[in-house]
């Protein structure tokens, strides 16, 4: 029994190292998009809602005190956007500084508003060896009340996130999709 049981633990630790990102220990941009896509297929209500991250400036982080402290920024930066999601959001670091968090249950464009506005007073400033650096993020949001597929959603969440981009950043965008009979 106690082989047996060695023997899952040993395999669960190594399912577990290849779904996550290193630096952060979120899930990595494929266990993220298969989780998602399961998730999503099986799910009864038609209702969710993808929100894409990206830090602002994060070259200039980088540019500026250092790729270590860029790391620092990284992970400080993930462990307040879970301080403030809900437990049942699935989160995953996607790229260098992006990030996407599904919400499973949406409960009105509000609360993902509300939610967007909440990340970003949160990652407003990072201490760094002593010294407060000023941070910032851009939120893209797709809030929908009809069934999408991940690629879907995430090409709405990435348009989102272009707009906030061309408009300086710091800021969210909501794109809500339904319709009615
Ligand atoms: P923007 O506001 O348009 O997003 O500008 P940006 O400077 O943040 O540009 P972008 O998002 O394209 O840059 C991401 C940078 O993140 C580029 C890369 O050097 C850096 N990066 C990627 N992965 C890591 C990492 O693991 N650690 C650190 N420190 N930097 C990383
Ligand atoms: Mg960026």
């Amino acid at each position: 029994v106690k082989d047996i049981n060695d023997k899952k633990i040993h395999e669960l630790e190594l399912l577990r190292q290849s779904q996550s990102d290193p630096l952060t220990k979120l899930y990595n941009r494929t266990a993220f998009g298969q989780i998602v896509n399961e998730y999503l297929n099986k799910k009864r209500e038609s209702s969710s809602a993808l929100l894409l991250i990206d830090i602002d400036n994060f070259k200039y982080i980088n540019d500026t005190y250092g790729h270590l402290c860029g790391d620092i920024v990284l992970q400080k930066i993930a462990q307040a956007l879970l301080e403030v999601s809900h437990p049942l959001d699935i989160f995953g670091r996607v790229g260098g500084d992006e990030f996407l968090t599904l919400i499973k249950y949406p409960k009105s464009i509000e609360k993902v508003a509300e939610y967007c506005q909440n990340m970003i007073k949160s990652t407003s400033k990072v201490e760094y060896q002593g010294t407060h650096i000023i941070t910032s993020i851009s939120v893209g949001a797709v809030v929908s009340s009809v069934s999408l597929s991940y690629d879907e959603l995430y090409r709405l969440a990435d348009d989102a996130l272009y707009r906030v981009k061309n408009n300086g950043r710091n800021n969210y965008c909501i794109i809500a999709v339904s319709y009615t009979h």
